[in-house]
């Protein structure tokens, strides 16, 4: 009992340790909050950012995280309901429990797409350049064209899509602005049953926005189309490709093609075998 109510005497010298204990728990507090918020603060590969966005690098190092591009989203007259509220807006800004840059403007589809506004109130708004104008401006009339957006690209995950079992659907392909462009049906016989056809949605990343619209009206549980950031998505077959059978891809090549090209390495004698299976061990 005496022990209990023993009064514990405070010495400099004991103070001295207490306090320097404190300030190394505080310390070690900080140093594990400030590694969070660095881990946080790394841009992720998959974020989805508002339209006309610069290449994610540069985006970083431009965007102040000022918000009025997600504003200027959410205060759009086009977002209110029915009875009159205004509804979530597309663009968020990222908070420390979203896995994208903190501060910084990005969209869910599966949350809320982007709706694609012919004025594309969100772009001219950004005070830095992060969201350039010049990216949805056609050069010829100088207006806003919203078929410049370039968000991301849709990718259909044709083992979970019901489209590719047999089952009609058409839900993305009705739900695409650009419908019948960005989304085509395409018709493939179905041999299992030998008398339905398939209907399946086949993307084309040229016209594709990355909108997300059709993410959104997916029916299935997880998105069986979503969209990924374009250099995600899509592979490079390398600038020194031409497609013959391409207009716009020949006029790449210039002249090139009336150009008198001579091959100088020496064509080789082995057999095409032996080369393939150089350096395989069996
Ligand atoms: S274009 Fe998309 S992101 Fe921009 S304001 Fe409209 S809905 Fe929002
Ligand atoms: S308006 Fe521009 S600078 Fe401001 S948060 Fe949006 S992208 Fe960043």
């Amino acid at each position: 009992m005496g022990s209990k109510n023993k009064k514990v005497e405070i010495t400099p010298r004991r103070r001295f340790f207490t306090n320097i204990a404190h300030n190394i728990g505080l310390g070690a507090m900080g140093t594990l909050l400030w590694a969070g918020y660095v881990n946080k603060a790394k841009s992720s590969p998959l974020t989805l950012r508002p339209p006309a966005a610069i290449e994610e690098k540069d985006f970083l190092k431009t965007c102040i995280k000022c918000g009025l591009c997600a504003e200027a989203c959410y205060n759009r007259p086009q977002n209110i309901d029915k009875e009159g509220n205004r509804k979530p807006g597309t663009l968020k800004m990222a908070k420390a429990e979203d896995s994208v840059t903190i501060g910084t403007p990005f969209f869910v589809p599966r949350d809320v797409p982007c709706y694609m506004c012919e004025d594309i109130p969100c772009v001219p708004v950004c005070p830095t350049g992060a969201l350039d104008v010049n990216k949805v401006t056609n050069p010829k009339s100088g207006e806003l064209d919203i078929r410049m957006m370039d968000m991301g690209v849709a990718i259909v995950d044709v083992h979970s899509c019901i489209a590719y079992w047999g089952l009609q659907c058409d839900a993305c392909y009705r739900a695409c602005p650009l419908l019948d462009e960005a989304i085509k049906l395409v018709y493939n016989r179905n041999d299992r049953t030998g008398k339905h056809a398939f209907l399946e949605p086949e993307v084309n990343p040229d016209v594709c926005t990355g909108c997300g619209l059709c993410e959104k009206a997916c029916v299935t549980e997880k998105p069986a189309i979503f969209v990924l950031p374009r250099d995600v998505a899509l592979g490079k077959a390398g600038d020194h490709y031409v497609k013959g059978w391409d207009k716009k891809d020949q006029q790449r090549a210039g002249n090139r093609a009336n150009e008198d090209v001579t091959t100088h390495t020496e064509r080789s004698s082995k057999k095409a075998v032996d080369y393939l299976n150089k350096g395989v061990e069996y």
